[in-house]
């Protein structure tokens, strides 16, 4: 496994951003019937490449959104009530109902080591990111479309089933 590069990656993003989007668009609306299978497999071989604590890029460039359940679970794992967790760390989204954190890094991130502090509590959100082992390819390409400028392993994922597809 090779530490991530952002420069590379950043300039392999930027060179195929239109060609990654017009291909996730075409696997939403017409994914071949062995779809499940593929990404299923690729999800696999994509950890076999990427080191997610050489990168935490997501901790350091996006949010999670927290459910009333998550929230709780913190702030339990914390010793503090879910009201002081959201006081302190949170913010609430009209538009799409959620609870997100107010900054980025995430507050919970280790920056020497790029671990969570709260990993056995943290949001479902964060134990499923980036989430590519999803069935039904075209009920999630968009979460593909909104990950794939900031994490390398969804850009692995979408470079991999472009080549098999
Ligand atoms: S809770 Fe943990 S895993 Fe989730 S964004 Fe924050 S540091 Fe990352
Ligand atoms: S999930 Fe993606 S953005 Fe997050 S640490 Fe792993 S490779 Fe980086």
């Amino acid at each position: 496994m090779q530490p991530i590069n952002f420069d590379t990656f950043s300039s392999d993003y930027e060179r195929n951003r239109k060609s990654f989007r017009s291909f996730i668009s075409r696997m939403e609306n017409n994914p071949p019937e062995n779809i499940d299978e593929i990404t299923d497999t690729t999800d696999k071989e994509v950890w076999q490449e990427i080191d997610c604590l050489s990168c935490a890029n997501c901790c350091k460039k996006m949010t999670p959104t927290f459910t009333a359940q998550d929230i709780k679970r913190a702030a339990t794992y914390l010793h503090i009530s879910p009201k002081v967790f959201k006081e302190k760390w949170l913010m609430y989204e009209e538009k799409d109902n959620d609870w997100v954190n107010k900054s980025q890094p995430c507050q919970f991130l280790d920056l020497s080591t790029n671990m969570c502090s709260i990993y056995e509590a943290r949001p479902a959100d964060c134990a499923g990111f980036p989430h590519l082992n999803k069935k039904h390819f075209k009920d999630f390409g968009y979460i593909h479309k909104q990950n794939i400028e900031y994490c390398p392993a969804t850009m692995r994922f979408i470079q991999l089933l472009k080549e098999k597809i």
